[in-house]
């Protein structure tokens, strides 16, 4: 006889057809942020619910932002799960650059094309099919699963996870499952830190012959910016068990992230993103303004970056600066259930045994970890994540999705037992 997670994949398998039409349904629906409108997006995953009789709530604190919120409870008692997945993606950038149309979902090469392939329009299809499936057999679960869709990730916006994190407790739950890209050999417990800083250097200016009347901002800012690179000195402490996890799966991290981000995992990175300065070629500047985008390993108080960053300024008086924004790099513990279940049914459904990493940038699972959940992020691999001919590997798109469902059916039955198992123990006690 057939297990009921043995039927579960079965199922999963006979709707592969299915799940890979509606990604491209849903990569076929531009949800470029900015501006950020998923309201047509949205509707076509209230469609997929509605279809299967899943109620669902549209949640909309902005206008042309929906988030939905679904949720059931299983037949007993158990833990709270919740998977959390965006449908904003990032802006497609110079059309000319992409060999397929970003909005046309081409498959090719066993791939599909598009923007949002792999961030995160299969992640959430994936994520949205694996509810899906286990409420068909909500009677056998234990505890209760809830569904986010949101929107306005890709901007660090309000108006999404953080407006739900924030008013609405019931999606926090006990734990978190995003599939956010990762490739399928890599799953986030953790993410570096972000501090985003302006600076502004300002000086009289003159005309482009008279230098002597004053000093050039532009050239103050770029020898400020030769010496901000030491930053990048300022590294997470080696012995830490996180630290020590990381050195051992760099092979994982190169492989998630390309070569060389096993060496910058647990240092602190700096990006000059943007700078404007100057109105002509004759004139001497009277201002020049830079942006820089500082990622902060584990362990390593952005007070810590600050001060050096101050010290650093103090030396050029022309120059202010000004936080635009930060979050802390962030963790939850890299043997907990779920990552033991993603690790078990990813390797029994393609032999892929995954190895626990943090990410170099943040995505919406933060949010639920600062507020103390445990938070992991599982999904395919981030090909063209941000740039032209973003993709998604068909096999590792059904991968994750099959992963996912088998992971949260683990979870949500496991710990069932284990409560089981401990209010016996606790009875035990008392007896003796
Ligand atoms: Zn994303």
């Amino acid at each position: 006889m057939t297990s009921i997670k043995d039927q579960l994949l079965l199922r999963l398998s006979a709707r592969e057809g299915e799940m890979l039409s509606f990604l491209c349904r849903l990569i076929q629906i531009p949800t470029p942020n900015p501006p950020g409108d998923t309201t047509a997006a949205m509707a076509l995953v209230a469609q997929f619910l509605s279809q299967r009789g899943i109620p669902y709530e549209i949640v909309a604190p902005n206008r042309g932002m929906p988030n939905l919120i679904a949720e059931f409870n299983g037949g007993g008692d158990g833990p709270r799960l919740v998977l959390n997945g965006h449908l904003d993606v990032f802006p497609p950038g110079d059309l000319s650059k992409w060999s397929h149309g970003p909005w046309d979902a081409v498959q090719a090469d066993d791939c599909i094309y598009g923007r949002g392939a792999c961030d995160m329009k299969s992640g959430t299809t994936a994520l949205l099919f694996a509810f899906a499936e286990l409420y068909a057999i909500r009677q056998h679960l234990g505890g209760s699963l809830v569904l986010t869709v949101v929107s306005d990730e890709e901007t660090f916006g309000p108006w999404g996870a953080r407006y739900l994190v924030k008013n609405r407790k019931e999606v926090l739950g006990d734990c978190l499952l995003s599939g956010e890209p990762t490739s399928p050999y890599a799953i986030r417990f953790g993410e570096k830190g972000r501090l985003w800083i302006k600076i502004s250097v300002r000086t009289p200016g003159a005309h482009g012959a008279y230098v002597h009347m004053s000093q050039n901002p532009i050239r103050i800012a770029a020898h400020l910016i030769a010496r901000l690179q030491s930053l990048e000195q300022i590294r997470s402490p080696a012995d830490t068990p996180v630290t020590i996890t990381l050195q051992k799966n760099a092979a994982t991290i190169d492989k998630a992230y390309g070569l060389g981000a096993s060496n910058i995992i647990s240092s602190t990175t700096l990006n000059v993103g943007a700078i404007k300065g100057g109105v002509k070629i004759n004139m001497v500047p009277s201002d020049c303004e830079f942006e820089i985008d500082i990622r902060t390993p584990l362990d390593v108080p952005h007070e810590d970056v600050m001060e050096r960053l101050r010290d650093m300024i103090v030396a050029f008086p022309e120059a202010a600066f000004e936080v635009l924004d930060q979050d802390a790099a962030n963790t939850s513990p890299s043997d907990h259930p779920m990552v033991q279940a993603l690790i078990r049914n990813a390797k029994q459904i393609s032999a892929i045994e995954p190895k626990p990493i943090i990410a170099l940038g943040g995505c919406d699972a933060r949010l639920w970890r600062y507020a103390g959940i445990p938070a992991f992020v599982y999904g395919p691999s981030p090909t063209g994540m941000g740039t032209t001919d973003e993709l998604v590997r068909i096999d590792e798109f059904l991968h994750v999705a099959k992963t996912h469902t088998l992971a949260a059916f683990d979870y949500l039955m496991s710990r069932r037992v284990d409560r089981i198992q401990q209010v016996g123990a606790d009875e035990g006690g008392m007896h003796r």
